[in-house]
């Protein structure tokens, strides 16, 4: 695949940025929010070339020394810090000794990866991934040095939402008065589950779903068939990382389980629902937290056709023909409630609950939700 670090879809907020750190008006830290695959880590890139180059003329200018580091994510004066996890028979993990899959990622996949990717490249497994307070303290090691190159210092912070309290702690000061020439850069999914005392420290900047018509393109450049990509388009909401995936995912595995859970919960099949429960834990937490998303869009679908929007209803074709069917059991009464549980369900497997657990209960309130009256 034609592999690009360009902020595919946010070349105005790009500009915005590159024009602030121009006039240096760019706040020490920055907090880029939005799912990665709306792009941050493309801005973030982008940001630490421009203020790295060392040309004469617009920057940045692509061939001096620093911007031909930047080609190789090997600039001495741009640090990583992302979510780990720790290898068997260590006390400790860091970015750092991960960091060659991290380089890799972006020089195979471009900017656009999520967390999903970098599991799979970390061969992490069911481990959570997340930022310890030892990462701190190597940021705060690596910070308090001189630059290498004399000029700008940038710390990117990729998946920030994941750093644990006491982390966020140890870097408030930091944060609060970074060394001189020194950009952070953090980004996170949303502000949730960010300290209020980091985010009273950083320039929140919220980063935008990615047009339609800017994944489409992209993703018509990358190969796939034009059902798949129209597909993908309508259901990734903005999202290129998800978009990608759905080109390339079983769409029919997806939509079979969905199926099957539904109808278990319809039968009231407590014995199947437990079975499914282990099917489901077994898919490790970033497959359940998409499959939960996945039931989300599936139930939200099925209120926008009931209330007669049929054009406005979001499905590939296989889908349609179960939504409209089951749209009966599924109405005004319950949908609210519906939405909700699936929600405090994935909440619950972001927050490490396990994942048995997780969707037997929520197996469990939907037996009761689709039977209640209209
Ligand atoms: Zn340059």
């Amino acid at each position: 695949m034609d592999v690009t670090r360009e902020p595919i879809g946010q070349e105005t907020l790009a500009s915005q940025l590159a024009q602030r750190a121009d006039d240096e008006a760019l706040a020490h830290a920055v907090l880029l929010t939005g799912a990665p695959g709306r792009g941050g880590l493309a801005l973030a890139l982008g940001l630490a070339r421009q203020l790295h180059c060392k040309g004469t003329g617009p920057k940045p200018c692509g061939s001096c020394p620093s911007c031909l580091q930047h080609d190789q994510l090997q600039h001495p004066d741009l640090h990583f810090t992302f979510p780990v996890a720790k290898p068997p028979g260590k006390d400790k993990s860091l970015s750092v000794d991960q960091l060659d899959t991290w380089r890799q990622a972006i020089l195979d996949l471009g900017a656009h990866f999520d967390m999903v990717e970098l599991r799979e490249r970390m061969s992490l497994g069911n481990k959570q991934p997340f930022i310890s307070v030892h990462e701190a303290a190597d940021i705060l090691r690596r910070l308090s040095l001189t630059s290498h190159a004399g000029g700008w210092k940038v710390q990117v912070i990729w998946g920030a939402q994941t750093m644990r309290t006491d982390t966020a702690n140890k870097l408030l000061k930091l944060l609060e008065e970074p060394p001189k020439r020194t950009l952070f850069i953090l980004l996170a999914d949303s502000t949730e589950g960010l300290l209020a005392t980091i985010l009273s420290r950083t320039q929140i900047i919220p980063i935008g779903p990615i047009s339609p018509e800017a994944i489409r393109q992209r993703l018509e450049g990358e190969g796939g068939s034009s059902e798949a990509i129209s597909d993908a388009v309508a259901l990734a909401d903005g999202d290129l990382a998800v978009a990608r995936r759905l080109v390339k995912t079983d769409a029919a595995a997806e939509f079979a389980m969905y199926v099957d859970w539904m109808r278990t919960c319809y039968a009231r099949d407590g014995r199947k629902a437990a079975g499914l429960a282990d099917q489901f834990h077994d898919l490790g937490r970033e497959a359940q937290k998409q499959f939960l998303a996945y039931a989300l869009h599936m139930v939200r679908q099925c209120i926008v056709g009931n209330y007669g929007a049929q054009g406005a209803v979001r499905l590939r074709a296989a889908e349609r023909g179960f939504a409209q069917k089951f749209a009966a059991f599924i109405h005004h009464g319950n949908v609210m409630d519906m939405q909700s549980t699936l929600e405090s369900a994935a909440r619950e497997v972001s927050g490490n609950v396990y994942g048995r657990t997780v969707f037997l209960d929520l197996s469990m309130k939907m037996m009761e939700l689709l039977h209640r009256p209209k």
